[in-house]
């Protein structure tokens, strides 16, 4: 199914800028898959009990037929390949990337929760959604 998804970027560890270049080049090059806006990038607080550096975040929203379980796998690539360690949950990384929803698909899986259950929670998700949708209309 044709659909759009939005995808969540963050990086707070070295060169957080070119962690969500990286990213944004690669999600483009995804297959079935075409990005079709960019939020503006923030700067926001780390959340959760760890002490950590603070986070740049941006959101994209990619037109796709990739499923949404199939998306993730792809996703958790493009961290990896970003020299993304996997320790403690909330924990600084160099490249986290979330699936924040997508228009029309949920999935409620142990693994993949669509939309994502902070959505509502998270000010700075609220805020990029907004600005993608004005700037897709
Ligand atoms: P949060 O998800 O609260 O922002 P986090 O990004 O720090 O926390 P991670 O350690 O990156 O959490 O991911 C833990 C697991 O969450 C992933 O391995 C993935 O299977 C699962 N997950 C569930 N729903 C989603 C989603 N919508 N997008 C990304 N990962 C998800
Ligand atoms: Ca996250
Ligand atoms: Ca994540």
């Amino acid at each position: 199914m044709r659909d759009v998804a939005y995808i969540a970027l963050g990086s707070n560890i070295g060169d957080r800028d070119a962690h969500l270049a990286m990213a944004r080049a690669a999600i483009a090059a995804l297959p079935e898959s075409r990005v079709i806006a960019e939020s503006s990038i923030e700067e926001t607080a780390p959340i959760g009990p760890v002490e950590q550096p603070s986070f740049l975040n941006q959101m994209i929203a990619v037109e796709t037929t990739l499923e949404p379980r199939a998306l993730l796998e792809r996703l958790h690539a493009i961290e990896a390949a970003a020299g993304r360690v996997r320790a403690e949950r909330w924990g600084p990384r160099t490249l986290d990337l979330d699936i924040v929803c997508f228009d029309q698909q949920t999935v409620s899986e142990p693994s993949l929760h669509v939309p994502h259950p902070e959505i509502s929670a998270r000010d700075f998700w609220q805020r990029e959604l907004a600005e993608l949708r004005g700037s897709m209309r």
